[in-house]
């Protein structure tokens, strides 16, 4: 049977869609990029912003046309018919989307077979075979610890680059974040089991990877074996991965400012394996939406941590801006502009604020007119072309 993925957003959902082929493969089945020819078709979404959800929403709504064409077959017995759909297409919405609305847009989608959150994509195989045979509709958007065996694939979409998870979900609640509602709170991969997945990659001959985590500078895995307790955060995490024979590159994201320690920048700075890059999302150069944002750190306490990262490592920065957070007045945003002004960074995100459901930032309203949002995305937008430029010349 052919199968079809198709990923809306970050790396992370990449990985996952990558990690859910590497599952059908192993199973036998074919992976296809003709949505004509697949039998199975599946949506991994994304939920941090409207527009994503929106654009997943439209592929899903032409997906209709592609089904329109499938019959189903009927077959019956004695004591009653029974409906078999093996040879009509099986659309999945699966990841952040389908927990967030998976049940609202399983009624109002009928040609939606399946709904599958985040932590249950290791089942997803199952469950296709259980609505071929028995023509069900399926949901499951539990959340729970995932299972290990979901990356013990070798299949790889690149062959010179691979991301590797090192943990999912967040408990940190930005006030505007619907992650943690959607991917579910902070859980942690074995040391071991990482550093095994990266031999892999070296294995097949893949020598550059990227650590994945919501906030890598969450890792603080502890165990305890025989009364012997240790503890391995992130940086010995990436001084553990350094040491694997063949690597030759490693990137991670993201750092969250409020947790991004000195031991970090020491190793960047000595490691010759550690890319001398940092993703550090600042969101807002205003002390006042910043708490609004609960994010645990000031304008002063950014600027900080980048000079001493720049003194230390010496590397290029990257960031996240939201512009239009609710009550953001010109002099917050322009405190934002600011520190585009003062640190220069590579390359930079800027987002127009969207209220996302459950969040506490919903609450505030959504106050700041459309235009606004659009005239300062805008202002930022050029701002930070221009840096990027003058950095590339
Ligand atoms: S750190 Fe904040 S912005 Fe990042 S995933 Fe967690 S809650 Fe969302």
């Amino acid at each position: 049977m052919k199968v079809y993925i198709k990923s809306f957003g970050c790396q992370m959902n990449d990985r996952d869609s990558e990690a859910l082929a590497g599952l059908f493969l192993d199973k036998g089945y074919i992976l296809t990029d003709n949505l004509e020819e697949a039998e199975i078709i599946l949506v991994n979404t994304c939920s941090v912003r409207e527009h994503a959800e929106n654009r997943a929403l439209s592929f899903l709504g032409t997906l209709r046309k592609v089904t329109k064409s499938q019959s189903y077959k009927v077959t019956s017995n004695r004591r009653n018919t029974q409906y078999a759909i093996h040879d009509t297409k099986i659309v999945g919405l699966i990841g952040c989307m389908a927990k967030n609305r998976g049940e609202e847009l399983l009624k109002k989608i009928s040609h939606l077979d399946l709904v599958i959150g985040p932590a249950n994509f290791d089942k997803i195989p199952y469950y296709i075979e259980k609505i071929r045979k028995e023509g069900v509709r399926i949901i499951d958007i539990e959340d729970k610890e995932r299972k290990e065996d979901f990356y013990s694939s070798s299949f790889r979409f690149q062959k010179d680059y691979a991301y590797v998870v090192i943990s999912t979900g967040c408990s940190n609640f930005c006030s505007y974040c619907v992650v943690p509602y959607v991917r579910g709170e902070l859980r942690l991969r074995k040391p071991s089991d990482i550093i095994r997945e990266v031999e892999r990659n070296v294995k097949l001959g893949i020598k550059k990877i990227t650590l994945l985590g919501q906030n890598v500078n969450d890792y603080q895995y502890k165990s305890s074996v025989g009364g012997y307790r240790s503890l391995v955060n992130f940086v010995d995490l990436l001084r553990m991965v350094g040491e694997v024979e063949g690597l030759e590159e490693i990137d991670f994201v993201t750092s969250h400012p409020k947790n991004t320690s000195p031991e970090l920048f020491e190793l960047m700075a000595k490691s010759n394996k550690i890319k001398k890059h940092l993703h550090l999302p600042f969101q807002s150069g205003s002390d006042r939406i910043l708490r609004l944002m609960n994010r645990g750190y000031t304008k002063n306490d950014y600027l900080k941590l980048v000079s001493s990262y720049k003194e230390v490592v010496g590397g290029t920065l990257s960031t996240d801006v939201i512009v239009g957070f609710p009550t953001e007045t010109e002099e917050d945003f322009l405190q934002t502009k600011e520190v585009l002004e003062k640190v220069r960074f590579k390359y930079a995100y800027i987002f127009k604020y969207s209220p996302r459901p459950r969040t506490k930032a919903q609450l505030l309203g959504d106050d700041v007119e459309k235009r606004e949002k659009e005239r300062r995305h805008r202002i930022l937008l050029e701002l930070q072309k221009k840096i990027s430029l003058s950095q590339d010349s």
